[in-house]
């Protein structure tokens, strides 16, 4: 089997457009790969600075994951900041990394144009950590012998980043150390509508959290944006995001049922909403009761971890000494 590798951000509180959109397809690749899963929280360190935030998203972010349904029986799951040998490969690889690659990166570069149009100092407010971040992305690949990387198109120019360092390395010692990753663009994630009908984003304060108690939920659901039309006018479902929402937690039969009830009329907003609540709810209460029990139990959770950490460190190892003899430095 080929082998696969998620990275996850540490970013707090995960939403149903997470969910949809990065998760769920994350999870579906353990069906054809040999997948491996890892928290990136040393990515994280660049902007979360405060050590609560830290550990508070590193803890959500895991049980969240886990609640979803990822199975560490089945794929390898570990913290990037358990591995050291990342780090080590980071600092080889730091020596085969051309400083114009790094001036390309396209996170680096959006940063220095926000600069430049705010102040005069383009590189203001930019640490060390974000300017390498392709390396330390470099690492995380190349050190699992990583086949396939699924990412979103912005991240396309990282892992091409991380063909050219390993192909560099490669070339120096004329072996073949290091496997060549390839990218797998996600293409057809469709984008999942937030309360007020933009993109659901934590940046927009239009979420619905993944694991809100069943009250919070419907209040949320309740708050959905929507437009004039009254009880007796018919409306067109794929023009309002509650049928959007509702598309995504319903069977096929109730999604036709409820389309043909939007045309008729005689439906209004509330009861749209209460449709979507009662299929929503459905699929969102065994993630909810999962993730409690998880997140309450610090010892189950960390117990997960270290064996994930304990079956991908061997393989981390002997990257990093197979690099070490090539290099002559034993
Ligand atoms: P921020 O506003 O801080 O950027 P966000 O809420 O947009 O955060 P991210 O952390 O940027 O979420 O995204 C994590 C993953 O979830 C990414 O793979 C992203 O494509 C996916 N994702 C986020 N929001 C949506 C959405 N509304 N629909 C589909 N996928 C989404």
């Amino acid at each position: 089997k080929k082998i696969s590798l998620t990275g996850i951000k540490p970013t707090g509180i995960l939403h149903i457009g997470n969910y949809f959109g990065a998760i769920k397809p994350a999870l579906e690749l353990a069906r054809e790969y040999d997948a491996r899963y890892f928290i990136a929280d040393y990515h994280s360190l660049n902007t979360v600075k405060d050590p609560k935030e830290m550990e508070t998203n590193i803890r959500e972010v895991a049980a969240g994951w886990l609640a979803a349904g990822l199975d560490p029986e089945k794929v390898i799951f570990y913290r990037q900041s358990s591995i050291p040998e990342i780090f080590e490969l980071t600092t080889f690889l730091m020596a085969f990394t051309a400083k114009g690659l790094m001036n390309r990166a396209h996170a680096y570069k959006a940063a220095v144009q926000d600069n430049t149009e705010k102040e005069n100092d383009p590189d203001a407010g930019i640490n060390m950590g974000l300017y390498t971040y392709p390396v330390l992305m470099a690492a995380d690949i190349l050190i699992f012998d990583s086949d396939v990387v699924p990412v979103g198109k912005d991240q396309v120019q990282h892992v091409e980043m991380a063909q050219d360092i390993a192909q560099a390395i490669n070339f120096n010692y004329k072996k073949e150390l290091l496997k060549i990753p390839e990218a797998s663009i996600q293409e057809d994630v469709a984008v999942v509508p937030g309360l007020d009908g933009r993109k659901m984003s934590k940046s927009y304060n239009n979420t619905i959290p993944m694991f809100v108690p069943e009250k919070q939920l419907r209040k949320l659901i309740m708050r959905i944006v929507t437009n004039s039309q009254g009880v007796d006018e018919p409306k067109d479902p794929e023009a309002s995001q509650i049928y959007l929402l509702y598309k995504l937690f319903a069977t096929k039969e109730e999604q036709d049922a409820l389309a043909k009830r939007y045309r008729e009329g005689g439906m209004g907003w509330g009861e749209a909403k209460e449709e979507l609540f009662r299929v929503m709810n459905r699929e969102l209460t065994p993630l909810r009761n999962r993730f409690e029990e998880i997140i309450s139990d610090t010892d189950k959770l960390n117990e997960i971890l270290a064996r994930g950490t304990e079956r991908a460190r061997p393989i981390a190892a002997a990257t990093v000494a197979r690099l070490r003899k090539a290099a002559g430095i034993g």
